[in-house]
């Protein structure tokens, strides 16, 4: 069976809208909010397995608008709050439903930092570190930490199903060379596109501009722009987005909700 992957959510840290913003992008997905963006993360559903990436601080708001029911397991790409503040929400699922404690798979130097986040949970996940370059087996899926260019111990996770590739980088700033490699040719490579316009972070994230080559000196065969926060550099709207977009070819802008069939 082929395998689902699931955007749950797309946006960066501040989330779109954000609270504190009033850019063209907020005041947009305010009115209407389908344009809305919570913060990044992924699911993958092989049939036989469900495998959660990252657990956003919208997380239980992600997990029922896709009906998801059940969580195997956990990676996470690295130790930073728009992607681990969910990991809460998944303590009454294993108090009142599943009854066994999740394998999470953490960057290794995030071990220490989980347990003294939350003191509180150490009996809801059952914490297991990551190795780079490691192939991981769940059923029919193969999943690889690879190195992403973060500041921060951080990785981007190939998944490689029935013959097929896809690359999920929420948070780099291009790839290092080895990584590059190894995700050469993907079906699909969904990365970090954070800035519209000047890249103010330019060793942690990437401008759309950088993902959409990056696609390119990859030879990936649709790239699909992620984990974008508009409201720095130069704010736009959704519609002008889709419009700026629509001049490159094989790039998608993703959206919360987002399912790939690979
Ligand atoms: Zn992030
Ligand atoms: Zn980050
Ligand atoms: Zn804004």
């Amino acid at each position: 069976m082929e395998a689902t992957f699931i955007l749950l959510g797309t946006g960066a840290g501040p989330g779109l809208p954000s609270f504190f913003c009033d850019c063209v992008g907020c005041q947009e997905a305010r009115s209407n909010p389908e344009l809305a963006r919570t913060r990044s993360g992924a699911f993958i559903d092989t049939g036989n397995s469900k495998i959660l990436i990252d657990a956003s601080p919208d997380l239980r708001r992600q997990l029922i608008r896709e009906n998801i029911t059940q969580v195997d397991c956990i990676f996470m790409t690295h130790w930073h709050y728009d992607h681990f503040g969910g990991l809460g929400e998944l303590e009454y699922y294993v108090k009142l439903a599943r009854n066994k404690a999740i394998p999470i798979f953490l960057p290794p130097s995030a071990v220490k930092q989980f347990t003294d986040a939350f003191p509180n949970l150490i009996e809801i996940f059952e914490v297991k570190s990551w190795e780079f370059n490691k192939q991981y087996s769940l059923g029919d899926l193969h999943l690889t930490p690879l190195p992403a260019n973060h500041g921060i111990e951080t990785a981007g996770f190939l998944l490689e199903s029935m013959g097929n590739r896809l690359a999920y980088y929420p948070d780099t700033a291009g790839l290092p060379e080895a990584s590059a490699a190894k995700v050469r040719g993907v079906d699909w490579l969904i990365c970090d596109a954070t800035f519209h316009g000047e890249n103010w972070f330019p060793h942690a994230h990437m401008s759309i501009e950088q993902a959409v080559d990056l696609g390119n000196q990859i030879r990936a065969k649709k790239t699909v722009i992620t984990h974008l926060a508009i409201h720095y550099s130069q704010p736009v709207t959704t519609n002008q987005l889709a419009e700026e977009v629509a001049n490159y070819e094989n790039v998608y802008v993703a959206y919360d909700g987002m399912r790939i069939k690979f």
